[in-house]
């Protein structure tokens, strides 16, 4: 039986085996390696589980990586300084604020504060502008990931109906607009849904992919999908289990067990968009060395 499982996993290393070969290339062309900087404040320990894959994933590839890690109490004011000398640093191509921060940080004004030359994040409203205009430069890894899961699987985007459960910056808004946009792997007809939207059921019924990201577990149940359709789960959330080392264990924001018998394919949790995201933040560094050093041909 062919199995039902989208694999991020094995997906995301044909990926990573690609940028390591194109990564090896510029070593030897420009004897240097891209640089990416990771800006962690505070203690959140699934930041700092995020930040730890980050820094593995880019060591395996040749990719430089330091994490800047900030005390909690950190004032905007020294962030902001933070992120300006980087701006100006020649050394340094991408650079990366872990999000969540800390309350207290104003998120937007510190986001906008990277330079958009090395916003490989892809959040700075330049950026964003940039794709919502059909330019993009650099896009949000994990939509950028799904957009390149659904290529890799073959499955054409073309006039699909796709429905996506969340609006956030991050994930929502830029994956409906890569998925919308006019180009090869754009096409389809995209519908946003939110927290105050109503009827959800009756818009997910009708779509060929759903894609939820919502951080809420049991966003997407059964009742919600249509025979043989396609479900992208994004969500990351820790339930406590006892019978883990750890203390907990990882699950989307679909019924998984449930919505598997019913449609076509389904991305696990983990092991589906979490691997995508970080080849493609791995990708949009490899991206800032070639645009900010100018390379035409690799
Ligand atoms: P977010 O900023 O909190 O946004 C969540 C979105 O979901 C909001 O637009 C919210 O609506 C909507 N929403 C919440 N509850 C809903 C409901 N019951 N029905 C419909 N819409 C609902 O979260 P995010 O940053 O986009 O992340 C979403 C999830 O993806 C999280 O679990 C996060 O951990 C995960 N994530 C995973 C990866 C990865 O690599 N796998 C990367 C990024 C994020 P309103 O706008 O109305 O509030």
């Amino acid at each position: 039986m062919i199995s039902k499982l989208i694999d991020g996993k094995k997906i995301s290393s044909s990926i990573h085996e690609l940028l390591e070969k194109q990564i090896s290339e510029i070593k030897s062309k420009y004897f240097k390696a891209p640089k990416l900087v990771v800006i962690l404040v505070g203690s959140n320990p699934a930041s700092i589980s995020y930040v730890k894959a980050k820094e593995k994933a880019c060591k395996k590839a040749g990719i430089i990586c330091h994490v800047e890690r900030l005390e909690e109490n950190v004032t905007e004011k020294d962030l902001i300084k933070y992120i300006n000398d980087l701006n100006y640093d020649i050394e340094t191509d991408g650079m990366i604020v872990q999000l969540p921060l800390p309350k207290k940080l104003d998120e937007e004004k510190i986001i906008q504060s990277i330079s958009p030359q090395k916003d490989v994040d892809g959040l700075t409203n330049e950026n964003l502008g940039l794709l919502a205009s059909g330019q993009p430069r650099f896009v949000p890894a994990t939509p950028l990931g799904v957009q390149k899961l659904l290529d890799e699987i073959g499955i054409k985007t073309e006039g699909k109906n796709i429905v996506i459960i969340g609006r956030s910056k991050l994930v929502g808004i830029p994956l409906a607009l890569l998925l919308s946009a006019k180009s090869d792997l754009g096409n389809a007809t995209v519908t946003i849904c939110h927290s105050k939207s109503n009827n959800i059921d009756s818009l997910t019924l009708k779509a060929d992919i759903v894609i939820v990201a919502t951080g809420f577990p049991s966003t997407l149940t059964k009742k919600m999908v249509k025979e043989n359709s396609i479900v992208i789960d994004v969500g990351v959330n820790r339930i406590e289990d006892s019978s883990k080392k750890n203390g907990y264990r990882l699950i989307g924001d679909s019924d998984f067990e449930e919505i598997i018998d019913i449609v076509s394919k389904i991305t696990p949790v983990p092991g589906g968009v979490g691997p995508m995201t970080i080849a493609m933040l791995l990708s949009n560094v490899t991206k800032a060395f070639i645009i900010n050093n100018d390379i035409k041909n690799l």
